[in-house]
């Protein structure tokens, strides 16, 4: 279970999180939705420990844990996942490498053994399999040259490779076409169980037509401003954000 806890966040001196609550519980998948600049991304990051950011006051728990107090890659060991609205380029490093790195250091922050190389592959393949990735971009330097769906497609293979017990998905729709989506939305879909949650982030109401969630929160001005179920985000799709925000704001 998440919970984000009178969390108070700005960067550069500017208030961006305004005492904001959520409650995410094992097996639930939870949406985001909300108007450009309002802090969508800055909870995702302050949650994954990204350090540009100021936190004022707040706790975010995951499974009891206050991951606030921990630094991103021990997060990650306590089952954080993150998937980035612009995914890492990394040249020179060979996506499959990359992959076994991460698994691996995973491992070593919870005292387990690192993976021998055929049981890595074994479960590379049959992840990659499902979401349609070919072995060839494996072997390429990760996202290097990669298509807009290709990367995405590869960040679900890293959360399915990682089995996180709470994965954030961060516009992981912006600039994919239906093809993509579709098969972004099923590797997300097949990793839902009843001991991991999701938090999908998303502008548009069109990725929740493919992973559909059981709460729906709008978010405006740094706040969670209403809660609804899936309805909610057709009920946004047709009138917008307008009622959300205030005059302030859109000045
Ligand atoms: P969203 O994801 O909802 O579009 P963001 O969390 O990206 O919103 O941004 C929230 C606000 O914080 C915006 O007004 C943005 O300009 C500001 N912001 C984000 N990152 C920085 C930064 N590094 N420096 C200054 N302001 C920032
Ligand atoms: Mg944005
Ligand atoms: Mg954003």
């Amino acid at each position: 279970m998440l919970e984000v806890k009178n969390l108070n966040v700005s960067i550069g001196g500017r208030k961006i999180l305004n005492d904001f609550n959520l409650t995410v519980q094992d097996g639930e998948v939870a949406a985001i939705m909300g108007p450009n600049g309002t802090g969508k991304s800055t909870l995702s990051y302050v949650i994954a420990g990204r350090k540009d950011y100021t936190v004022e006051t707040g706790e975010v728990f995951l499974n009891g844990v206050n991951l606030l107090e921990l630094e991103p890659d021990v997060r990650a060991a306590k089952g954080l996942f993150l998937a980035f609205q612009y995914p890492l380029e990394i040249p020179g490093v060979a996506t499959l490498t990359f992959l076994k790195a991460a698994l691996n250091a995973q491992r070593k922050q919870r005292g387990e053994e690192e993976l021998s190389t055929p049981d890595f592959m074994k479960r590379v393949k049959q992840a990659s399999d499902k979401l349609g990735i070919k072995s060839d971009m494996l072997k390429r330097a990760l996202n290097v040259g990669f298509s807009g769906g290709e990367k995405k497609r590869m960040d679900i293979l890293q959360m399915a490779l990682l089995e996180p017990s709470f994965g954030i998905l961060d516009e992981t729709d912006s600039g994919l076409d239906i093809d993509a989506l579709r098969v972004v939305a099923e590797g997300v879909n097949s990793l839902r169980a009843p001991n991991r949650g999701f938090l999908v982030i998303t502008h548009y109401q069109r990725l929740l037509d493919y992973i559909v969630p059981d709460t729906v929160h709008v978010m405006a001005q740094g706040q969670i401003v209403r809660t609804g179920g899936k309805e909610l985000a057709l009920e946004l799709e047709k009138s917008g954000y307008r009622d959300y925000v205030t005059e302030q704001a859109v000045a």
